[in-house]
């Protein structure tokens, strides 16, 4: 693995726990000399890993829509900076460049941005680690939910499983190392004209 890309608030939660958190991953990116991919904002916990990452000699490439680039108030020190067209350009480009994708706390849109790549991992667009950092479970739910896929028949077990869940960017990052992606189909059923 090279890079990581990871989706994270573009604000930075009422908390301290969500800072502390994301301090901690990016010492544990830089540490282990993976770059980082993320949104291309100073604002918020994205800007707040950013800086991080930068200040302890780490790569760190933006990808930012033109539209945004005042609104989220693009950073303009990164290692690389990528201004594109569109959110679906932002997505598909910090794919291309990544090994692996982190939720860490947000809102709509880190959820959104994360479940993308989940819903490409689970149609086999590729098979990059996903995980979701869970600081004070604020994923919990979220995860619950997800059961729920499962329970009701909506999600394989399997597909469950591949959304790697902890509250320690370390662990989170070594279970990334020893991923296996699973090999199974989407589809529980595939029943035509119910
Ligand atoms: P939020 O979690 O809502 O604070 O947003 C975190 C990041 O997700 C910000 O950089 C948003 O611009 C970005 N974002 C929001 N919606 C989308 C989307 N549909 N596609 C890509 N990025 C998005």
């Amino acid at each position: 693995m090279n890079r990581i890309c990871v989706y994270l608030g573009s604000n930075p939660g009422f908390d301290p726990a969500y800072a502390e958190t994301t301090r901690r991953l990016a010492g544990e990116l830089v540490s282990r000399g993976l770059g980082l991919v993320y949104g291309g904002s100073d604002v918020g916990l994205m800007g707040l890993l950013a800086n991080t990452c930068l200040g302890a000699g780490g790569e760190v490439i933006g990808v930012i829509p033109e539209r945004l680039v005042e609104k989220e108030v693009a950073h303009t020190g990164l290692t690389q900076s990528f201004v594109v067209r569109s959110m679906h350009e932002r997505k598909q480009k910090m794919a291309d460049l990544s090994d692996g994708f982190i939720a860490l706390p947000g809102g709509v849109g880190t959820l959104e941005e994360f479940f993308e790549a989940l819903t490409w991992n689970q149609l086999g667009y590729h098979a990059k680690p996903c995980g979701l950092l869970d600081v004070k479970g604020y994923y919990a739910c979220l995860s619950d939910h997800m059961d729920r896929m499962v329970s009701e028949g909506f999600l394989v077990p399997e597909h469950r499983r591949m959304v790697l869940t902890s509250s320690d960017p370390a662990d989170l990052l070594d279970r990334f190392a020893t991923y296996d992606p699973p090999h199974v189909d989407k589809w529980i059923e595939k029943k035509k004209g119910l």
